[in-house]
Order: structure tokens, then sequence, then C-alpha cells
């Protein structure tokens, strides 16, 4: 069983559970103990206790140990990627990039914790200086998804360690086992006992705990809707501080004058690639009508054409969905949506293989009106519906008509066209000509509106959450 990490001790517990594949329900990867709420408690107290000294350790320090972890992260590259094809379903060469892109954060965060930024003022009042700096918040609670197992779960560790805080971290249940290697080889790294703590079990237990206990200064959770507003209500009344990413409906809009090619690229990739299991998915595509007819046809086809199968087979393209309940749900949005007036151009079935997983041909719903459930409702899944507009106009307010604003995407050959959208679509991360996925690990990621609240996450901005700004007055 692979136990917890509390105060820097390996602890096992009664109690563990089995990491399934969802390629193959019949390989168990591990088992890996459930925390409760007196681990999560001790782990809390571990990371209060660790936080005075940890806040006042030396950059070098802080510098190193993210380095080793980042090096050894890049080194066992292939390694963390079969384990994670293997546990969340994502495609080997998908996972390769996700541990790189977790290897390399790492390293960017290593060099944040040297390049400190401050101000010097001078004071409205004579004879004396203004220095603005930025120091720790204390104890931070992680809370993730299982869609990027290692990818999220670096990009708010890092950070929060780099800039001096300690670290409570609840992965999601499906995926324990990127989770364990990470905090393992941060461990090992040289962390001190408590800074760094793994806490793996239930969100209604782990996650529970870690919201009521005023000990947690602040959370980073990523994750659906109805549980950020969880972790935002409960934070409320401790005045904590919370970051909450969570779901998208992300327009991608298609318009006459664009290259066909570059269109359905960025649709396959934007709605389909990850089995469509990404906040970013672009799943709703909207289409102007000269070149609608055109783009459903050669998109109809790719997406019929793309290979379902187990993650680590070498030619798969789209792997399993990651459990039984999602692919229930894909199947019922693909029933509903036709149900309500769409028309399933290509894929929506389910496909039987050697091994028992949970394979889904990706679905192209055409015909569809904005009112209907899937184009309000996040899928979490490869499924993509297209909506006719008339013109780039009423393709502009179709994309900013959802409650979420994460990421939208533009293909188009008009650079009027291309500066308008990025102007005005209500999204954190606009794309013209790429696809809707927020990709580089140095620029901030995030949206607004529905999906998401507080500082944006990633690069120098990561420095908004994880630390507070003090203002010193000084006379000499
Ligand atoms: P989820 O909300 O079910 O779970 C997220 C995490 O919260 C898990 O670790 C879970 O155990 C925990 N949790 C559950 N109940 C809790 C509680 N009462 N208290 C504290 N923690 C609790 O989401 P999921 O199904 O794991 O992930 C899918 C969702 O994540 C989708 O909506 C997707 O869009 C979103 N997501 C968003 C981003 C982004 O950056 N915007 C990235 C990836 C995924």
């Amino acid at each position: 069983m692979k136990p917890n990490l509390i105060n820097g001790k390996w602890e096992a517990t009664g109690h563990g559970v089995e990491n399934i594949n969802p390629s193959d329900i019949m390989d168990v990867i591990d088992v890996y103990a459930q925390a409760g709420r007196a681990e999560t408690e001790a782990a809390i107290a571990a990371a209060a206790e660790a936080f005075p000294a940890w806040s006042l350790s030396t950059p070098q320090q802080r510098h190193d140990i993210l380095h080793r972890a980042g090096d050894e992260i890049l080194t066992r590259c292939e390694e963390l990627a079969t384990l994670l094809a293997r546990e969340e379903g994502k495609i080997l060469a998908e996972a390769r990039g996700e541990v790189t892109r977790a290897g390399h954060i790492m390293l960017f965060f290593a060099g944040e914790a040297l390049r400190q930024r401050g101000e010097l003022r001078e004071s409205v009042r004579p004879g004396v200086q203004v220095d603005v700096t930025r120091e720790p918040v204390g104890v931070i609670g992680v809370i993730t998804p299982w869609n990027f197992p290692i990818a999220i779960p670096a990009w708010k560790i890092a950070p929060a360690l780099c800039h001096g805080n300690t670290v409570v971290f609840k992965p999601a249940e499906l995926v324990p086992g990127c989770a364990w290697a990470l905090v393992d080889i941060l461990h090992r790294a040289g962390m001190p006992p408590g800074v760094l703590n793994l806490v793996m079990g239930k969100g209604a237990v782990v996650g529970q705990t870690m919201l009521e206990d005023a000990r947690v200064d602040a959370i980073t959770f990523t994750g659906s809707q109805v549980t950020g507003a969880r972790v935002a209500a409960a934070s409320l009344p401790l005045m904590r501080k919370v970051q909450l990413e969570m779901g998208g409906k992300n327009p991608l809009v298609v318009l006459d004058d664009a290259d066909l090619d570059v269109a359905v690229d960025c649709a396959l990739d934007g709605a389909f690639y990850s089995t469509g299991q990404r906040c970013t998915a672009s799943s709703r595509l909207i289409v102007t009508r000269g070149i609608h007819d055109r783009f459903v046809a050669a998109l109809a086809e790719r997406v019929s054409q793309l290979r379902v199968g187990p993650a680590l087979a070498e030619n798969t393209q789209i792997g399993p969905v990651v459990d039984s309940i999602q692919l229930s749900q894909d199947i019922d949005y693909i029933a509903t949506a036709r149900r309500q007036g769409g028309v399933l151009r290509a894929g929506g079935d389910t496909v039987r293989l050697q091994t028992e997983g949970y394979f889904l041909q990706p679905a192209l719903i055409t015909e569809t009106h904005p009112d209907m459930q899937i184009n309000r409702e996040e899928v979490f899944g490869p499924v993509a519906s297209v909506i006719a507009v008339e013109d780039y106009e009423a393709a502009l307010a179709m994309a900013n008509d959802t409650p979420f604003g994460l990421s939208g995407g533009i293909c188009t050959t008009s650079l009027k066209y291309a500066s308008d959208f990025k102007r005005k679509a209500q999204v954190g991360m606009v794309m013209v000509n790429l696809p809707t996925a927020g990709v580089d690990y140095h620029v901030p990621f995030g949206g607004r509106k529905a999906s998401s609240f507080g500082p944006r996450e990633q690069g120098s901005h990561a420095a908004e959450f994880f630390t507070v700004v003090k203002t010193a007055y000084t006379r000499p």
C-alpha cells in the first residue's frame, strides 16, 4: 500500500483503495492509503508547525529542492508518463507532454525563488522611505482534479513552496499514483518535515476537513463548479484566501475566411484530444454559414477516423474516458442533444476492445441551438457541438453567451476580426488559429465569469495568490 506523507513520515492507514486502469479495468495499478479526519488534521498541524522556519528558509534552499525535483521528473519522464496514461487514460504522447510540463514547472519555480520582486519608493513625506515586499501566506491547502494528475498538482505545489508556504495536498480520488510519485520526488529532493504533506482520500472527508480547519490559510482548488462553490462558501467566514479554477464551455469560432485545414486541426485537437477531458476543451464550435458545410464535412470525416484505444498502445489517438460514471454522463449528454434536435454527424458509440475499458468514439453533433443543454453545460468528455451563425458579430455574441469564461478561440485570416475577438471575448485565455488549450507554463492561466475566482495561476503571476504584500515605512 502506498502511504500518505505526514510531517515527513510515510504513514500507512488501515484502509486502502485500488487505483484502476480505465483502459483495462482488470489492471490494478496499486493500493493507496486513505486518510481520514485525524490524518488530515495531523497533516495540517504539521504544515502549521513547519511554516515559521520554512518561511524564513533561503531562496537558494527552495531553489535547490525544486530544481532537483524538476530534474528527476524530466529524467523519469517515460516511467511517469506510463503511470499517468495507465491511471488517467491519457494517451502516452500526451502523458509525456504533461510530465515534461510538470518538470518544466518545477524548474521555472526554482528560478522564481531567486527572482524576488519588490519596490523601493520615495514617500510623499520628506525623509521617509517606503518598501513594498511579498511574504508567504502560510499553510496552503491544494485540492486537485483528476484530468491533469501531475501538471496541476505541480503548478500549485511548486509556487506555494517557492514562495515560502507549507502545503497540505489532497489529490483527486481517481489519480493518487501521479500525486504520490510527485510528492515522493519532492520529499527525497530535501523537503524538511511538515513542509509538504500528502493526504489521499475522499473529497467529502479529507477535502471537507481542510475546508473547515482555520489553520489552513489559503486554498488553491481546481475542479467542478459545485465543489468550487463549496470551497468558497467555507472559506469566506474564515476570511481565507481562495483560488478556484473550474469548468468551461469554451467556444471556437470559425469564420468564412479561415484556412479550412487550420480550423479543422484546431477543432479536432481542441475538442477531442485528451478524450475531451480538458477544462479548456473547445466544446462549442461556432461556424459562419459560408464555411459551415465544408468545415462540418471535413471535421466529421476526421472525427470518425480517430483511433480510440488503450492509452498505452502507441497508435491510439483517443484514450478511454476516465471511469464508468463519466462515460454514462457523456452518453446521456449525446442522447439528450439528439432528443433536443441535434444531429449526430460522427461517432458517439461506445467501442468494444480486447480489454474492458471505458471507450467512446468522439461525438460531433451538428444543427444545434444555443439553448440546448449540450451548449449550456460542461460535458467534460469527447463531445462537441456545432452552432451555425450568420457573421462575425453573431459569432462573437454566441461565444460570449455562456456563464463560463475560461478559454476561447477564433480561426480567421482577418487581422481585424482576430484583433476584435482578442479584445471582446469574455474569457481568460484567447487563441487565434490555435486550439483552445492554455499550454505555456510561464504565463498566467485562468478564466473569468463562472470558470475562475481569485488570482491567476502559473508564471510570475502565481505570486499574487501565494504571497501577501507588505508595505514598510522607514525614517532612517
Ligand atoms: P471535483 O470538483 O469533483 O473534484 C475536484 C477535487 O475536489 C477532488 O480532489 C475532490 O476529491 C475534491 N472534493 C470533492 N468534494 C469536496 C469537498 N466537499 N470538499 C473539498 N474537496 C472536495 O472535480 P473533478 O471531477 O475531479 O474534475 C473535473 C472538473 O474540473 C471539471 O469541471 C473541469 O472543468 C474542472 N477543471 C478545471 C480546470 C481549470 O483550470 N479551470 C482544470 C482541470 C479541470
